[in-house]
């Protein structure tokens, strides 16, 4: 198949797409100008449905094959992070504060760019779900679309996420069967003491020695809970207690970040971390509360999922360029909620020699775009085939 050749047609197309995105990069929830350009791009394709208003600026298209067939998905994040830019690229952020630092500019264009060739050809059965999500760098956007109702409302079957990494060669992808990325669970605890003066610690609950403790504590979960066969992090990654020399404060906030690839070890860490905390704060005499903010969970790739997509980009890029056994990172991506209702699979594409996601001299390869396009299109066709 190797890229299709009408999809390397509109390769000029794509990059023009995708240097207007990524000069004005939204963050968040708030991807308002991307829909709008992305609405009007698959409205000039001939799509067939358009939702708009999926966690407030997401956007569900569909294109409808020949007779009938299954409901694949395919999706893309549109937003951007909140980070000056400084690459000097005549198509840099013309917003401030807001950068294309994670190339969800250049997932939206492979998407679209195979939205034109889908609702062109319609060499399939049943129909597409294009997914453009919002927040994926925090908030998770796939999270709210899915207890929208995502899932339900379009039938789907099957979806596949395609993520830029920078360093694997152009032409190459790779993934793997079971947890691609971790969890992510970040907390806040606060240790409630009884402040008074440093010279009478006797009259207080000094809420520094009860947090350090319990940040002490906190390291045996993984060095005594967690299976040595398994992996997990804990990172207390800030403490902000006391004022001066001379005062013991009356409280303290311990904040930190818990991943695992493993449910089962992200629900241990997490019933851990709420005992250890409060029962240490017990043992000195203060109390604690534990908050968890909105948390990813692990992208578990589908087996069946993983060897159909891999076949497919083989397809595309040649034998030799598809690794199916990438070594799982401790990163998170939102994709995972979908992945927890319906099967599917997330591949990382090469985007050749590049700073790294989230630098400020990161800029998406315009050369790939043909090659992630091509790609989603073969899932359609293969996974729905036209019925003679
Ligand atoms: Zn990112
Ligand atoms: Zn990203």
């Amino acid at each position: 198949m190797a890229v299709i050749n009408r999809i390397a047609e509109f390769y000029e197309e794509m990059k023009t797409w995708r240097r207007h995105i990524h000069s004005k990069p939204e963050v968040g929830f708030e991807c308002f100008q991307t829909a709008d350009f992305i609405k009007e791009m698959l409205v000039e394709f001939g799509v067939d449905e358009i939702h708009e208003g999926w966690a407030k600026t997401g956007i569900v298209a569909i294109i409808n094959g020949k007779g009938e067939g299954g409901n694949i998905a395919l999706r893309a994040d549109m937003d951007a992070l909140p980070m000056d830019e400084k690459t000097n690229l005549e198509y840099a952020s013309t917003h401030a504060g807001a950068m294309h630092a994670c190339g969800h500019d250049g997932h939206t264009t492979m998407l679209l760019g195979a939205a034109k060739y889908l609702a062109e050809t319609r060499n399939f059965s049943g129909r597409v779900i294009l997914v453009f999500q919002p927040a994926e760098e925090a908030g998770g956007g796939a999270g709210v679309m899915v207890e929208e109702g995502l899932i339900e409302n379009f039938n789907i079957e099957h979806a596949f996420a395609l993520h830029n990494l920078p360093d694997l060669e152009i032409g190459k992808f790779e993934t793997t069967v079971g947890p691609l990325l971790a969890s992510v669970d970040d907390f806040e605890i606060t240790i409630h003491g009884r402040g008074g003066h440093a010279a009478h610690p006797d009259h207080t609950v000094d809420p520094i020695l009860v947090s350090v403790n319990i940040v002490q504590a906190l390291q045996s979960i993984i060095s005594r809970n967690v299976d040595p066969l398994e992996s997990g992090v804990l990172s207390i990654t800030k403490m902000n207690i006391g004022t001066a020399n001379n005062v013991i404060s009356n409280n303290g906030e311990i904040v930190g970040t818990i991943r695992a690839f493993q449910p089962a070890v992200r629900k241990m860490m997490i019933s851990r971390l709420k005992e250890i905390v409060e029962n240490v704060a017990i043992g000195f005499g203060a109390t604690s509360e534990v908050r968890f903010l909105d948390g990813y969970p692990s992208t578990i790739n589908h087996p069946e999922s993983v060897e159909f997509a891999a076949n497919i980009a083989r397809k595309v890029v040649g034998n030799n360029n598809v690794n199916e056994n990438a070594t799982p990172t401790m990163g998170a991506e939102d994709f995972a909620f979908i992945l927890q209702k319906c099967k599917g699979a997330y591949l990382y594409i090469g985007n050749g020699e590049s700073e790294k996601l989230h630098n400020e001299g990161f800029d998406f390869n315009d050369e790939i775009s043909p090659i992630g396009a091509s790609y989603f299109v073969g899932l359609v066709e293969a996974s729905q085939p036209l019925k003679s």
